[in-house]
């Protein structure tokens, strides 16, 4: 989420975990209390589990596939496109 405006980022998914925010894995802050924030693993002392590495791993994989999936498709719609044309 956009600290200054509220609105939801792109994918609205955490940075840390590669979850939705709904669905975020990340522990709170003792510091600041907030979740899946990378400052707080670079000022506040918190570490990322294994969990949360390989969730991120996971989750960025899947979302390289279903971009590939929707780059393909795009693919064949733009292909049919053109066929209809001549
Ligand atoms: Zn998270
Ligand atoms: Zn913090």
């Amino acid at each position: 989420m956009c600290e200054a405006c509220g609105a939801p980022d792109m994918q609205g998914t955490c940075e840390i975990c590669g979850e939705l925010w709904d669905d975020c894995i990340c522990p709170e802050c003792p510091i600041c209390g907030e979740q899946g924030k990378p400052d707080c693993y670079e000022g506040h002392g918190l570490i990322k589990t294994d969990k949360q590495i390989k969730n991120k791993e996971r989750k960025d994989k899947e979302l390289a596939e279903e971009e590939e999936y929707y780059r393909i498709e795009g693919e064949k719609i733009m292909a049919t496109v053109a066929e209809k044309r001549e």
